[in-house]
């Protein structure tokens, strides 16, 4: 049988190295994308294809809209189709609004909204044509309850959380399903730039004072990415009430 594709963004490190190697044990290719740490998307795909798996780097900086048209292209010529988008890559720079510069808030968006926004277009022009696809976004619980110190990234993934309903909205006649997950919190590079106060109070806040666990969350999003019903949902994968 041919095998289905997924496009994991931000797939060198954390999350998304983690969500990648669960697409690539379920039988997909995999195309992990990544900004710059060359030697840790090689190191994820090296893991992936010493356990059996399929699949190859493409470097782009998500927030370049030219480069993801290239990036979406050159994964087509490669594996001939994208059955499944997983909208990963994303970025901190905390810092209190007083404070905040204009180039923190800007990268933050570019990064945590525009390149998304980006990915998720390319994309779909290719899913359309196939009548078929499953894009996931990778938002956050603050997009609901807002953040301390992080107003860049709480106003980018509330965005990214719109467009998931927006985009499911347009995209269902061409049957792509468009769905948001919201992560607890995960002890990544990122997690670990999260101040102490937050983390405590993520435990605080949990009603089974725990934080999450990354391989219950990638399996989910590869159980959701395979639902045929299901489009414009955001699923928290957290035990902090919304
Ligand atoms: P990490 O910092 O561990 O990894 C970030 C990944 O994104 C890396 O692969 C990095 O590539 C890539 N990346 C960053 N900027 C770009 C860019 N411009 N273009 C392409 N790739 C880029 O983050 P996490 O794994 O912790 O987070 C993954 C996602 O999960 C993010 O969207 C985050 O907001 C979300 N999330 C995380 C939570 C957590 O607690 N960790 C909680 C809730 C949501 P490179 O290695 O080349 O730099």
């Amino acid at each position: 049988m041919e095998k289905k594709v997924a496009l994991v963004t931000g797939a060198s490190r954390g999350i998304g190295r983690r969500i990648a190697a669960e697409f690539a044990s379920s039988g997909f290719s995999v195309a992990l994308n990544y900004k710059e740490n060359s030697e840790a998307a090689k190191t994820a795909l090296g893991e992936i294809e010493r356990s059996g798996g399929s699949g190859a780097l493409f470097k782009c900086d998500v927030t370049d809209h030219g480069a993801v048209i290239e990036m979406i292209e050159a994964i087509i010529a490669r594996f001939g189709k994208i059955d499944v988008l997983v909208n990963n890559a994303g970025i901190t720079k905390n810092r209190g609004i007083l404070k905040m510069t204009k180039e923190e808030w800007d990268s933050v968006i570019n990064t945590d909204l525009n390149g998304p926004f980006y990915v998720l277009k390319e994309c779909a022009r290719h899913m359309a044509s196939a009548k078929n696809g499953s894009i996931i976004n990778i938002s956050s619980i603050t997009a609901y309850r807002g953040v301390l110190g992080a107003s860049n990234y709480a106003a980018a993934k509330a965005g990214l959380t719109a467009l998931t309903k927006s985009a499911a909205m347009e995209f269902g006649r061409h049957n792509i399903r468009v769905n948001a997950v919201l992560p607890g919190f995960h002890n990544t590079d990122m997690g670990q730039k999260a101040s102490k106060v937050y983390v405590e109070k993520a435990l605080q806040d949990s009603v089974l004072s725990l934080t999450t666990d990354i391989s219950e969350l990638s399996s989910f999003v590869l159980f959701l990415s395979g639902m045929k019903t299901v489009s414009g949902q955001v699923f928290s994968w957290d035990s902090r009430i919304i």
